[in-house]
């Protein structure tokens, strides 16, 4: 980064200047509404290479102008070998991460403990959903919302019950307890609208399949059935053993979930009325497109992809549709949960793929705020959960300077990227916010790394939500 450039983005933190000029004031209003997109796996490398692909320059997305730009930090708590349940902090060492090239690849967070952290406002061990370190629920954002009387929704481009979407619904040790996660968020939670993948009678490429036994993500065989037939008594009882089972609302009755399962239900749902508990699955196995068939490491959009497929893009628009008739407002968690599968398998075109629709997501959640909501009401987020893959530029030698930037070779044509791991880093990620509170985040952002400048930590994402909403 060029002292200029970090000059004007210390100004930009300073002064929060919102699109119509007039400063923000402290006092204001909580956010009626409150949306957070995760691109799960994302850095400013992957933000570059997306830029450099589909519009041949950086700086391309919208939100990229928001008046919030900040960095975030994501390392997990971790026990510490030998000690029983004694909480370790990673951390994070802004010096180490610019001097030594192997630092990022150690201790780095899984999706659970970071969707957890943003969720819940508290580090917690690697694996765990909703939960501390020593296995104790916390509340989380949907909880609260709820408490307040707002409509709750968790969309993805992954399995339902994957850890980004586990994280802000359910309570679990472990992300990999699919089938009884699942069933926390289908019949134990409160929150409105489930959407995503991980349909128990579709393939990986969309391909209907007439023997499966992969009811895990829906919560097992029996609850499927449960919902398929759209029945308000389960015959597999929640993990919590609550027997209030399926009452989104509180008042004691059950809220039976209404169940979208193809495009032209998704594409119905984004106007006019609207059930009020949707549980939306798209037609496919694992992910919207990044896990179908075909050459996985072909440029972006060069293989073929599935036809009939709602998008990120879709589904959000259709769960808008159902939380917005609240007038208490909402809470939204949105995940283009694939940007990090492509990038454990190091599939540069898939992850521009991805960041696409993923980009596209946020515009379209930009204009919903304009054109039916307003920047005064809601708060937009738009961060991931941390870094996959540890995307640079091309790279010559050993010891390589970890800060290379992709390389823009023109729209449309694949970037110079270099894939140095196939798992997650622990590195700094980009966090971008614009609306009512978005100015908050700053009383969080008191570290400051010398290459990304001022930066936050994950579990302050909850914090600062709960300071506007006035729950903590
Ligand atoms: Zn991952």
């Amino acid at each position: 980064m060029t002292i200029l450039r970090l000059i004007i983005l210390t100004l930009a933190v300073y002064f929060i200047i919102p699109a119509n000029g007039v400063a923000q004031t402290a006092h204001r209003k909580p956010p009626k509404n409150v949306i957070l997109c995760i691109s799960d796996g994302w850095s400013q490398n992957h933000i570059l290479a997306a830029n450099y692909f589909l519009n041949g320059k950086a700086e391309a997305q919208a939100y990229e102008s928001f008046p919030l730009r900040l960095f975030m930090s994501t390392y997990p708590a971790k026990l510490k070998d030998g000690e029983d349940l004694k909480q370790f902090a990673t951390g994070y060492d802004p010096a180490r991460a610019w001097s030594d090239a192997d630092y990022p690849r150690k201790g780095a967070t899984c999706s659970a403990a970071a969707a957890t952290a943003m969720a819940c406002g508290q580090k917690t061990v690697n694996g765990a959903i909703g939960m501390d370190i020593h296995g104790k629920p916390l509340p989380n954002l949907t909880e609260m919302a709820e408490a307040l009387g707002k409509a709750t929704g968790v969309v993805t481009s992954v399995p339902i019950s994957h850890a980004t979407p586990a994280g802000f619904v359910a309570h679990n040790v472990h992300r990999n307890n699919y089938d009884q996660i699942a069933r926390d968020m289908l019949l134990d939670s409160r929150v409105d609208v489930i959407m995503g993948c991980g349909h128990p009678q579709y393939g990986k490429g969309g391909e209907t399949l007439s023997v499966t036994d992969n009811y895990k993500y829906v919560g097992g065989k029996e609850t499927w059935e449960d919902l398929l037939a759209g029945r308000t008594e389960f015959r597999t009882a929640a993990p919590s053993g609550n027997n209030q089972v399926l009452d989104a609302n509180g008042d004691g009755t059950p809220d039976p979930w209404s169940l979208v399962q193809d495009r032209e239900g998704f594409l119905r749902l984004a106007s006019g009325p609207a059930p009020t508990r949707v549980l939306g699955l798209a037609p496919v196995a694992s992910t919207l497109q990044q896990d179908r068939p075909g050459d996985g490491k072909a440029p972006a959009f060069a293989a073929p992809f599935i036809v009939g497929m709602p998008t990120l893009r879709e589904m959000t628009l259709a769960a808008l549709n159902v939380l917005d008739g609240d007038p208490e407002g909402f809470f939204l968690m949105v995940e283009g949960g694939a940007i990090d599968w492509a990038s454990h398998d190091n599939q540069s075109g898939r992850m521009i793929e991805e960041m696409d629709d993923f980009n596209r997501t946020v515009d379209a959640l930009i204009e919903w705020v304009e054109v039916h909501s307003s920047w005064e009401e809601t708060l937009l987020i738009v961060t991931g959960d941390h870094e996959c893959g540890y995307l640079t530029g091309p790279v010559q030698q050993e010891g390589f300077n970890v800060k290379l930037p992709v390389l823009n070779h023109g729209q449309g044509t694949m970037p110079g990227m270099q894939w140095n791991h196939d798992n997650h880093t622990n590195q700094l990620i980009p966090l971008f916010a614009r609306g009512a509170g978005s100015e908050r985040a700053l009383l969080f952002a008191d570290e400051v790394d010398p290459v990304r400048g001022k930066y936050l930590n994950n579990t302050e994402i909850a914090q600062w939500i709960n300071i506007l909403w006035g729950t903590r």
